[in-house]
């Protein structure tokens, strides 16, 4: 006889269960995609992932769990997922725009300045640009950051 224990809560909010086989081998499963199997009668195959219908996954309901391949999953994931967009008025032209959160994070984190509106504003003000952005919120309706207040200098 296998043994199941659990489930239990792990750091990042999923729940697992653990599964002792008769020979003594260990084997952690996802909790939901155990229930999953349990509702289909089989083990989900390699391309084969366990899908929260309504993107909770907290949600273990097995009418709320369905099989997705990877591909899909990942296509429905890019639908659900909110885009951040960083608004902001180039402190190059003042045009008002907006972009993606995560490159504006992601040139931060690399050390560098901005954003600007484009290629050719940053090409005027080269490194010597410093955006101090006071506060920005994320809007959840319009999905947007709206920066309420920033400065900037420009050496
Ligand atoms: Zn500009």
């Amino acid at each position: 006889m296998t043994k199941m224990y659990g489930p239990y809560v792990g750091p990042d909010g999923r729940k697992r269960i653990q599964i002792v086989h008769d020979d003594g081998r260990h084997q952690i499963k996802s909790y939901p995609k155990y229930l999953l199997e349990q509702k289909i009668g089989r083990e989900l195959e390699g391309d084969e992932t366990c899908d929260h219908i309504d993107e909770d996954f907290t949600n273990d309901d097995p009418n709320n769990l369905q099989v997705l391949t990877r591909i899909q999953n990942a296509t429905k994931a890019m639908l659900f997922r909110p885009v951040e967009m960083y608004s902001f008025n180039c402190p190059v032209c003042k045009t008002y725009t907006s972009k993606p959160m995560s490159q504006v994070r992601h040139n931060w984190n690399l050390g560098k300045s901005g954003p600007v509106c484009s290629k050719s504003c940053a090409g005027l003000v080269g490194k010597n640009l410093t955006v101090h952005e006071t506060t920005y919120e994320f809007d959840p309706i319009t999905k947007e950051v709206i920066v309420t207040s920033n400065s900037w200098e420009i050496d």
